[in-house]
């Protein structure tokens, strides 16, 4: 059994991989500043002995003797991440630098928790991993982008010039239990509105895609990544390849809860992108995974869990 040190342990994502990994018998340390996350999210783990939850803010160093780090720190959703600016890209940037020092020192293998937004509004599509994307670096996105960008970087040169055995997972849209209902993100709002009977909120003219990946396809991808042999650093492509526009998707979840919602049509964010679609090639190959939680399934369950916690 392992020390493993989950950053951003509180959070939507990182509470089910908490979950997984104290189950499965490892020490867990969860380090979270509860910006987006919360300690109900992993209320049910804090009986566990073998899981400990920790207040700290990753842009600040931090010690312990671990054999894995996975770095998940960083508020995902725009509306959050556009908040405070500044300590997004703090966090991503100096949030990298302590995790990867903390790796270098006690030699740890560490996993980065990057994103399909390094891809920014792409012009190829599917997107590889071999695609540089196509980001701006001004504008309001830029703090995510640009910061996990910039992780991505530190994460190669850490492994090149000091030999810390990294990973590097690139995550595409993940929805499912335990996002907040006020998260901002297109699939929690959705539902929360059309389990509300109020209006569902489409940016733009709902043309723009999305891929949706259940979280229990995301984690067993991250647990097989932090697997592989140390000559496999990734970059690598963890999503769903199938793609819907967001408009399909509202009409989903209003049939799928039975909703008197209607449609309203707002003015779509600034940068944002007009397709988005991983390709798996490699997870395949490298992982031998792909997911297979299709988008309905995913959805019923997601919509089960906002049943029980929305008034
Ligand atoms: P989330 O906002 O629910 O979780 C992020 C967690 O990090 C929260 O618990 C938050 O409190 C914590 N955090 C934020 N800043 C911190 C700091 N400075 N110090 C310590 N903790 C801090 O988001 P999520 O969807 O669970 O995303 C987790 C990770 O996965 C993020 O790094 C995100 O960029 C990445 N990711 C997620 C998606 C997705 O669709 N959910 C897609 C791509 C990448
Ligand atoms: N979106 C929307 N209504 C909402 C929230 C989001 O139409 O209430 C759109 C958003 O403009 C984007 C897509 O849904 O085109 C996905 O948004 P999300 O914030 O979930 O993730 P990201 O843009 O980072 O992929």
């Amino acid at each position: 059994m392992k020390r493993i040190l989950v950053s951003g342990g509180a959070g939507f994502i990182g509470s089910h991989l908490c979950f997984r990994l104290v189950n499965e018998g490892h020490e867990v340390i969860c380090l979270d500043n509860f910006f987006t996350g919360s300690k109900e999210n992993v209320q049910h783990l804090l009986d566990y002995d073998n899981f400990e939850l920790v207040r700290h803010d990753v842009s600040n160093p931090y010690s312990a003797e671990v054999d894995e780090i996975y770095n998940l720190a960083c508020p995902a959703s725009p509306i959050q991440y556009q908040v405070d600016p500044i300590q997004t890209i703090k966090t991503s940037v100096m949030g990298a630098i302590n995790m990867l020092g903390l790796a270098n020192r006690v030699k740890a293998k560490i996993l980065q928790a990057s994103t399909s937004e390094v891809y920014g509004d792409p012009i190829i599509h599917p997107q590889p991993e071999c695609y540089w994307g196509n980001v701006n670096p001004v504008g309001y996105r830029s703090c995510y982008d640009e910061g996990k960008r910039c992780a991505e970087t530190l994460f190669m040169d850490y492994h090149r010039q000091n030999n810390v055995k990294i990973k590097i997972i690139r995550i595409f849209n993940t929805y499912g239990p335990q996002m907040l209902p006020n998260d901002g993100r297109v699939v929690s709002n959705f539902i929360v509105q059309a389990l509300r009977n109020e209006d569902i909120t489409i940016y733009g003219s709902g043309t723009q895609t999305r891929s949706f990946q259940y979280v229990d396809d995301l984690i067993e991808g991250m647990t097989r990544m932090m697997a592989t042999g140390d000559d496999f650093t990734g970059p690598v492509n963890i999503g769903n390849p199938g793609e819907f526009s967001i408009l399909e998707l509202a009409e989903k979840v209003i049939a799928m809860t039975g909703s008197k919602s209607h449609i309203v049509f707002r003015p779509l964010p600034h940068d944002d992108p007009k397709q988005r679609q991983p390709n798996i090639t490699l997870a395949k190959e490298k992982l031998n995974w792909q997911p297979t939680v299709v988008l309905d399934a995913g959805l019923q369950k997601t919509i089960d869990y906002f049943k029980q916690i929305i008034k």
